[in-house]
Parts: C-alpha cells; structure tokens; sequence
C-alpha cells in the first residue's frame, strides 16, 4: 500500500486519486521476443494545494514523471481519477484544463522552437487561447515576470543565443502566458548549471508566494525539494512511500528509503562524494519483489517485508509513511501469523489478496516465473 497523501488543510487545486499506470514493453531485442507489462506507477495519490509547492521525490524509475503526466493528462491512467479543483476532470485533455495546467519540461532547448525567435515561442499560446489582444504588451509582461530583461532584447534572440537558465525562464514564461493556474515542473533545473538553478528555483517561489500559483516540483534532489517545497512525497518503484510536510519529512524522515536518499543528498561538511549505487538498484518494475518493493535494498528488513506491502502509518501529524517500521507490534506479529498460514495453505484469499498481489507474491516464490 502507498502512503496517504498529506492533509494539508489547504483545499487541494489538483489532484491525482490512486492513479495506477502500466505500459506494454518489448522483452529482449530479438524480433519474436514478445512483451512484457511494467508496472509503472501503482496507486498513488497526490494532490497541490492552492499557492503551495509539493515535491514528487524519487530516483529514475520511481514513477514520479509518469505522474505528473497522468496529472498533465498527457497519458491516461489505467485506473484512478484526476480532479481540478475539485471536480473529477473528463478523459482526454480538454483545452481549458490544457490552459489551467502547464508543464514545464526538464530540456528547454527541447520544448522551444529553435527556428524562431523567443517573441514567436510567446506569442503562440497567446493567441491560441485567445488571451489578449495586446500581444506586444503581454510578452513584454511575461519576461519581465521570469527576470528577462530588457525585454526587447530577449524578445528578439533566438533560443540557442540564451543560456540553459534562460531558455528555461522563457519556457516558464510560455507555460505563463496561458494565465494557468497550476505548473507542473519535471524536473526543471536537472540540466542546468549547478550556480544558476537556484535562480530558476527562487523563481518558481516567487511564483507561488506573488502570484499564488500551485506547483508540482518533480525532483531526484531531495535538497532541493527541501529548498523548495511546502510539502514532499516520495515515491519508490511506482509507488508512494511517505509524504509529509517538507520539514518534518527531511529533519525526522520515517521511511528507510527517505532516509537513504537523504544520506545521499549533497552536504559540504561530507569529505566523500555520496552515491546511491552502493545501496543497490531500484528492482525491476516488470516483475517488483513482493511485500514491501525496498526489502531487498533496506537494513531493516524482517520477515513480514518479504511477504506483506505495508500499510500507510500516521507517524506524526500530516506525515505519513508505508513501512512495517511503524506498525504496532501486535498487529505486525498477527499479520505475519496470517502471512505463515497463508503460504502454508497456499491460498491467495487467505489475506484477502486482490489478483494482482496474489500474482506477484507468488511469482517471486517462483524465481519470478509467473504460474
Ligand atoms: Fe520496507 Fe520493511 Fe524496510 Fe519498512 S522495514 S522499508 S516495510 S523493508
């Protein structure tokens, strides 16, 4: 089970209800290698308050852009809903949720047309959703509000004449152009110099705190997160492990995995550089260890974590974590009693497993052959 989202108390501008999402992968290179099903992000839930920053936080592979494009409705999930504003959206990506909610793009030489000038790139969304008729005023307004400045000048430059931080002000200048209200950040500063993201990263606050808008902040730097965001989830091989306010999941963090990532977040007074390498590899998500998916990566590890995914725990208040860790012991004891019997009857309704986990409990008894 993944961890509950955080409740916040701020009513909730988007959000995504146990959004489950699976691709359909080629197995091998060879040409009748047949296909696989990845289990890329399993039912999780996240929500953006209004003039809040949360943080999806997790290595490659843990599902976090997969969300944010669920949330973008650029894919569709299998199951699970999204909602704006608290009204269930309809399927597709109709254009008046195109315009409430932006993404920003982690490569933003990519996402801008190299062929015309920034002016071109601007003035593009404003004329497709109608927003104004004073063109030369509004690109004039949305570079002054990223910090491009004078404005003629970077109106008139192509993109390859700007820096890495620059291209990306004007890619959130474009996302801004639409007057939206919520931006969804993959990952918006991971191919920028390390001396300019905080520039883009203080922007994003500004974002927040002038103009109230809602931000997803997509991210592997739990440091950032932390600089960042008002509130963190973290996600690991698709799914949601703890979620919290961004201090108390950083100064107290109740999961194994948080704690690694942590441990590995850059810190000056550390003499060795950190590496998430020597703590092993996120698992396969085609066929993920049953239990607890971090079992075969966690000093922690007991018998249950093999058979059984955690529950989603209250730790504190607001901070939630999915780890057997923090499950009383007399629960966690009935509940591996209920997992000894059921291996040894061998009857997946022992635990009222749903189809899906039975599958996988037993594909691992299995040396991950599916029966
Ligand atoms: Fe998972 Fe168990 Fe480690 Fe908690 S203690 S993270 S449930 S393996």
């Amino acid at each position: 089970m993944s961890a509950a989202p955080v409740a916040t108390g701020v009513a909730a501008v988007l959000e995504g209800r146990n959004l489950t999402k699976s691709f359909s992968v080629k197995r091998g290179h060879g040409l009748f290698g047949g296909r696989d099903r990845l289990y890329a992000v399993q039912d999780v839930s996240v929500s953006i308050g209004a003039a809040r920053v949360t943080a999806v936080v997790g290595e490659s592979g843990s599902g976090k852009t997969t969300v944010a494009r669920m949330l973008a409705k650029i894919i569709t999930p299998d199951s699970g809903e999204v909602l704006l504003n608290g009204v269930p959206t309809p399927r597709g990506r109709p254009r008046e949720y195109a315009r409430q909610v932006q993404m920003i793009f982690q490569d933003p030489f990519a996402s801008l047309n190299p062929v015309h000038r920034v002016r071109h790139n601007l003035v593009r969304p404003l004329k497709i959703h109608h927003i104004t008729d004073d063109i030369d005023g509004a690109v004039t307004g949305l570079l002054r509000r990223v910090s491009l400045e004078p404005a003629d000048e970077f109106s008139a430059k192509f993109p390859h004449e700007l820096s890495g931080g620059q291209r990306q002000r004007v890619a959130i200048a474009r996302a801004l152009a639409v007057r939206p209200r919520v931006l969804l950040a993959d990952e918006p500063v991971s191919m920028l110099d390390v001396s300019i993201r905080l520039g883009v990263l203080n922007l994003l606050a500004d974002l927040r705190d002038s103009e109230g808008l809602s931000i997803l902040y997509v991210t592997h730097d739990i440091g950032s997160a932390r600089y960042l965001a008002d509130t963190i989830v973290v996600m690991y091989a698709g799914q949601l492990v703890e979620a919290a306010p961004s201090v108390s999941l950083t100064d107290d963090p109740a999961h194994p995995y948080t704690q690694l990532l942590l441990s590995a977040a850059p810190d000056p007074a550390r003499s060795e550089a950190p590496s998430l390498v020597r703590s092993g590899a996120p698992p396969s998500l085609i066929a993920p260890p049953s239990g607890c998916r971090f079992h075969p990566r966690c000093p922690h590890a007991m018998e249950i974590c093999h058979r059984v995914s955690p529950p989603s725990v209250e730790v504190s208040p607001g901070h939630t974590a999915a780890c057997w860790l923090h499950v009383d012991q007399g629960k966690r004891q009935a509940e591996e009693e209920r997992a000894a019997d059921h291996v040894a009857t061998n009857d997946p309704s022992a635990f009222g497993l749903g189809p899906e986990r039975s599958q996988r409990t037993s594909a691992t008894r299995t040396g991950g052959k599916e029966e």
